[in-house]
């Protein structure tokens, strides 16, 4: 795996765009500056690793689009040592950009083969601070409960219960929701009975599933 001049200009660029858009959480820019984009790709897509599009990562699912990427991510005000719980691994490329912020990052995929390839390459990249499982996220992740985060990457109809409650105090849910189209959410867990929501921007997102689905 390569990362060349070129990639870095081309990151550069994407920073750009990004701003340009109204990202403006440098720590995020940050980020997406300084991971390889292109390692979460496949060869055949390569040389538009770079462009603000989402790509086929198999298994019928995509990288989502740096822009969504970056407005997630700053939705969750990532400070460094958070604990961030990711449901919908995916490629792991958001994953990186949260563990590349310093957050401590719990990622979980429900397909079997998808939790393996990003496991192996989140390892390979160095990411002592990311831990991948292999689990149905509707269920969230209880037994490394309270996170301060929690970042859904794919549409859910509804909240799933779970994820708020293993949400700490203070904590943060992203999370899109809708069938067709999904708003982004964002939901502050106020106190311990009491949630803010707030509804924000238009998505789509692959669809979120019960269940795992093995190799
Ligand atoms: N964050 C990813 C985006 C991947 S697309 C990235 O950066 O590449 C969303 C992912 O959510 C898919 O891989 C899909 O398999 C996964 N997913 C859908 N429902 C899920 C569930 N209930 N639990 C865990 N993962 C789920």
């Amino acid at each position: 795996m390569i990362d060349s001049y070129r990639h870095k200009g081309l990151r550069k660029k994407l920073v750009d765009q990004l701003r340009q858009r109204g990202i403006r959480d440098e720590a995020v820019l940050t980020a997406i500056g300084a991971v390889p984009r292109h390692f979460f790709l496949d060869k055949a897509f390569e040389e538009h690793a770079y462009e603000d599009k989402p790509f086929p990562i198999g298994n019928q699912q995509t990288i989502s689009q740096p822009y969504t990427v970056a407005y997630q991510s700053a939705l969750l005000e990532v400070k460094k040592r958070d604990r961030i719980l990711e449901i919908g691994t995916g490629s792991g490329y958001q994953a990186a950009i949260l563990g590349a912020m310093g957050a401590r990052v719990f990622t979980v995929e429900r397909q079997e083969a998808l939790h393996l390839k990003s496991k192996e390459l989140l390892e390979k990249l160095g990411f002592t601070n990311i831990r991948c499982f292999f689990r149905d996220g509707t269920k969230g992740l209880a037994e490394f409960a309270p996170y301060d985060k929690i970042i859904v990457t794919a549409g859910a109809p509804v909240v799933p219960r779970p994820l708020k409650e293993q949400l700490a105090v203070g904590g943060i849910l992203v999370i899109p929701v809708g069938e067709d189209v999904q708003y982004m959410y964002r939901i502050t867990r106020v106190s311990e009975t009491e949630f803010r929501e707030e509804m924000l921007d238009a998505f789509r997102f692959v669809p979120f599933l019960e269940g795992v689905k093995k190799k």
